[in-house]
């Protein structure tokens, strides 16, 4: 059986709505550059999907990076304007980003339609990353665990054990993104517990492959403590991830 300690860490860079074709391309190639022959972590890349075939084609066989989307729709197909599906998605991306805050908060994304599109990243043979986390005022009222219990739950209670094993955890509490105030390890350290405590819950077992991230402004200088947190598997790093030096720094403080 594989230990906690055995859990490659994932460091992730979400790009959200930055960079064009010509600066994405120049932003990989500086991390091609940045990264050690053999990181110590998984290290993954969610460009906009207009990014996507400039991105994957650099990356070409080079083991070192892979490649995700931060969003889908729930249908394969179909008449939904402005929408991208996991069939479209599924040449290029190992992975997809769903339920992040910005989608949930400024599109209105509510914990089912989160499941429906963890649902199709599954079904379309991906790898879903579940982001979730409490409000500033969740966290005041010290709601912080019933919502966590809540999103996780909802993301993957009735799943089977093989869905499980495939899904990653992106704790980001929304008071922490963007915000230049992490968490403390402490505190992700607790969050992770909760949420690995709902992964065992929804597999029936221990799921020793399902990791469990934070996110919320994750730098160079916080990067060690809060990926060695206990219970931490990596992080998904949002502004700092368009720096290829400081995203380089921040996966080697994944090994440090
Ligand atoms: C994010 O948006 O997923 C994120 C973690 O952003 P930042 O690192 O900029 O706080």
């Amino acid at each position: 059986m594989m230990t906690p300690e055995m859990r490659r860490p994932l460091v992730a860079g979400n790009w959200k709505m930055h960079e064009g074709v010509a600066e994405a391309e120049a932003l990989v190639h500086s991390l091609l550059a940045g990264l050690p022959a053999t990181p110590a972590a998984e290290v993954l890349v969610l460009p906009p999907f207009t990014a996507l075939e400039t991105v994957h084609r650099l990356i070409g066989s080079d083991t070192r990076l892979r490649l995700g989307a931060q969003n889908c729709h729930w249908e394969t197909a179909g008449a939904f304007t402005g929408e991208i599906s996991t069939t479209m998605l599924e040449p290029w991306c190992a992975y997809v980003l769903v339920g992040h805050s910005e989608r949930r908060q400024l599109f209105g994304e509510t914990d089912e339609i989160v499941r429906r599109k963890l649902d199709a990243v599954l079904a379309a043979g991906m790898r879903p990353i579940l982001a979730l986390g409490e409000t500033g005022a969740e966290r005041e009222r010290g709601q912080t665990q019933a919502v966590l219990l809540r999103q996780a739950r909802s993301g993957l209670v009735g799943l089977s054990v093989d869905q499980v094993s495939r899904c990653t955890i992106a704790y980001e509490p929304i008071w922490a993104i963007g915000t230049g105030v992490a968490a403390t390890p402490a505190d992700a350290s607790e969050a992770a517990a909760v949420l690995r405590s709902v992964v065992d819950e929804a597999a029936g077992r221990e799921q020793p492959t399902v990791r469990i991230l934070y996110g919320g402004s994750v730098t160079a200088a916080s990067a060690a403590s809060l990926l060695h947190a206990p219970g931490v598997d990596g992080a998904l790093v949002g502004g700092a991830s368009l720096r290829a030096a400081e995203f380089c720094a921040i996966v080697a403080g994944a090994g440090a």
